[in-house]
This record gives structure tokens, C-alpha cells and sequence, in this order.
């Protein structure tokens, strides 16, 4: 047995409790994050407020939170004449600011995960929700190999625990970062897939046959579903139980629905309501929970307050 084989049960062992939704608690606190790169405005102009975020995340039980880093590619800064070094300073800067907040309860071990979008999420057209990219597999690659290189390369204070690639649409992206991971056997990484249904995973791929996929990467620690609706998890989590034996990691939306002809949110989420469901989830095999889209620190209070500790 490897040392990475033995040190990588111990990084999750514990961990339950994931933190929810970026964008709209920054919007909460008053951060302008309209326009395709917010992350990149609000990471430079008001760092605070994403710390804010962060700690209101951790206080409401969070042991891993995500770094604000979602939409920060090289690719995407380049559609808008942003330099790559721009982008690149972006990603070790989110890192540094989820580890500020972290530090600040050194009482508690707190994982930083850092949030890596899909090729889609850099298109700024929703086109992770379908997958049916224009580009290459070779591009997949490349995309996903900056972003992983930078993290690989990053001093101490900035290197975060684990990489999460979320709102995944497609196995060809998943076995993509697959290759672009395979020089980095030592990092630590999650796998989550965005599912339209039960059974499938937004391209249409089984999600079964994802997760059986990503399984055998030696740097897969985790792997579950993200931005999905909630109704869809109990069948969803029997999906990735019978694929594989990684610990199960689920953070879908608030169970509001998007009205795509309105361009709005419609319906209600009770954070006492999510909890109740995450007490189902964890029965039904998750090990770690949070949320996604619409998701705020006190449906995360009730994610904690049902986690099996
Ligand atoms: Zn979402």
C-alpha cells in the first residue's frame, strides 16, 4: 500500500457537512456579481465579502467549504481580453481567501475544496446543463489541465485540499480531467455529476457509468451529484452505491424550480424541509452533504444538525 493510499481515507474521515450556494449569499451582502466573470470582480474588488461567506458557512457547520472559483478559467477571462495570468492569480487567490477564513477557527478542521466548473461553465451559456460542446476532446483536456497545473504548482498557503470538478454534464469531461490528473497521482479529487433524471447524467451518459468511470482514477476520493434537483437524490445515491465504494458526496439546488421563460426562481425551499431530506440521504448512504444553486448557511445549520457525527 501506497502512502496516498493510506493518507486518503483519513482526508475525508469525519467530514459530513459541505457548504452551500456562493453567488447568492454575496449577492446577499450587497456584491455586484452581475456579468459572466463575478468571481473574478468580487475576488478582486471586495475579497471580504467572499471571507464573509466563507465564515458564515463554517459557523453554520461546514467542515469542507468550496473556493469561490467556479466560473475562473483562462479561457474564460481570454473572452473577455482578461490575461491568463489574471485568471491564474484569480484561482490561488480564492484558495487563500477560503484558507483565511478557515484559520480563523483553528479549533476545527476545515477542508478547502477548490471549485472547478466544466468547460461548459466558462462558455457562460448554460451549456454545462447539455454538454454537446463544439470543441475537441483534446480541448477538454487542455481546459482542465491549466486550472489543475496551477493548483499543483501553488505554495502552501494557497494549495487546497482537494479539487472539486462539479456540475459535470458528460463522461467525455470526466474522462478528460481524468487524463489531464494523470501526471498529478498525489492530488485529491471529486467527481460530480449534474443529472436531469434518475438515471442519467445531463449529456444523456448512465450515471452509473460515470461514477464506475471515475472510480479508477488513483486521485478520486469522492463522487456524487451537484445542481440537481433534490427530489432526484434517493435514486440518484442508489445509482452511485451500486457503481462503486467511494464515499457518496451530494450538494443539489434548494428544490426551487428555474422558470427559464421568465428567467426567474419559482417555488419555496425550507431550510427545515432540506434538512429532513438530508437526514434521508445520509440514511440512504451519502457521507457528505451540502448544497447548490439557491442554497443558503441555514439549510447547511440543518444539513448539521441531521449529519451523523
Ligand atoms: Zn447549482
Amino acid at each position: 500500500m501506497s502512502p496516498l493510499d493510506t493518507q486518503r481515507p483519513v482526508l475525508l474521515h469525519d467530514i459530513r457537512v459541505l457548504d452551500g450556494g456562493m453567488a447568492s449569499e454575496l449577492e446577499y451582502l450587497g456584491a455586484n456579481i452581475n456579468g459572466p466573470l463575478w468571481s473574478a470582480h468580487v475576488l478582486e474588488d471586495a475579497p471580504e465579502k467572499i471571507v464573509a461567506v466563507h465564515r458564515a458557512y463554517i459557523e453554520a457547520g461546514a467542515d469542507i467549504i468550496e473556493t469561490a472559483s467556479y466560473q475562473v478559467s483562462r479561457m474564460g477571462y481570454a473572452e473577455f481580453g482578461l490575461d491568463p495570468g489574471r485568471a491564474d492569480a484569480a484561482l490561488l487567490r480564492s484558495v487563500a481567501l477560503a484558507r483565511e477564513a478557515a484559520d480563523a477557527l483553528p479549533s476545527r478542521r476545515i477542508l478547502i475544496a477548490a471549485s472547478l466548473g466544466p468547460y461548459g461553465a466558462a462558455l457562460h451559456n448554460g451549456a454545462e446543463y447539455h454538454g454537446n460542446y463544439t470543441c475537441t476532446f483534446n480541448d477538454l483536456i487542455e481546459f482542465h489541465r491549466q486550472r489543475i497545473n496551477v493548483l499543483a504548482a501553488a505554495p502552501p498557503a494557497q494549495t487546497p485540499d482537494l479539487l472539486a470538478f462539479e456540475t459535470l454534464p458528460s463522461l467525455a469531461e470526466a474522462e478528460a480531467i481524468g487524463q489531464a490528473l494523470a501526471p498529478h497521482p498525489e492530488l485529491a479529487v471529486w467527481f460530480t455529476f449534474t443529472c436531469p433524471d434518475r438515471e442519467h447524467v445531463a449529456h444523456g451518459e448512465s450515471l452509473r457509468q460515470c461514477a464506475t468511470a471515475v472510480a479508477a482514477f488513483p486521485q478520486t476520493v469522492a463522487i456524487g451529484v451537484n445542481c440537481t434537483h433534490p427530489a432526484l437524490l434517493p435514486a440518484l445515491i442508489a445509482e452511485l452505491r451500486a457503481a462503486s465504494d467511494k464515499p457518496i458526496i451530494v450538494y443539489p439546488n434548494s428544490g426551487e424550480d428555474w422558470d427559464a421563460q421568465a428567467r426567474c426562481w419559482t417555488g419555496t425551499s425550507e431550510p427545515e424541509a432540506y434538512g429532513v431530506k438530508a437526514a434521508q440521504w445520509f440514511a440512504a448512504g451519502a457521507q457528505i452533504i451540502g448544497g447548490c444553486c439557491r442554497t443558503r448557511p441555514a439549510h447547511i445549520h440543518e444539513v448539521n444538525q441531521v449529519a451523523p457525527h
